[in-house]
């Protein structure tokens, strides 16, 4: 038995203006591999692509760039992801002005689910700066 008035509306996709995929590397030979996705990428999508993080940043765990895109991208970038992320593992997160929920409840992970620093996205909600 359910009482329906404690489930939630479900949430409106329209709150989605954007999405971002966060492609990580570990090492080397991965940051190769993921230079040939960002060119790839960039010859099929339009995206705005993000500049190479070597180091962590924000709550990634690894090195990773970001391409930045709209939701009518994200129909067709996605499932080429699917196919085509070279092993890579690829965090891919709507982009509703809730950056906490965004990274720790409604992502999609393609490969790996990699731990988020979430208490960093806690520490700044808010105030300026997108991750
Ligand atoms: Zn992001």
């Amino acid at each position: 038995m359910t009482d329906a008035s404690q489930i939630a509306e479900p949430l409106d996709t329209a709150t989605i203006h954007g999405y971002h995929a966060h492609i990580y590397y570990r090492n080397e030979a991965e940051r190769a591999e993921a230079a040939v996705l960002r060119q790839q990428i960039k010859a099929r999508f339009q995206v705005i692509p993000g500049r190479w993080r070597d180091q962590p940043v924000g709550p990634h765990p690894l090195p990773m760039f970001q391409m930045a895109f709209t939701p009518a991208v994200f129909i067709t970038l996605t499932p080429w992801l699917m196919l085509n992320r070279r092993g890579l593992t690829v965090l891919v997160h709507p982009e509703t002005g809730d950056e906490v929920s965004d990274h720790a409840v409604h992502p999609l992970w393609l490969g790996e689910v990699l731990d988020l620093n979430i208490d960093f996205l806690r520490a700044f909600a808010g105030r300026a700066g997108r991750a």
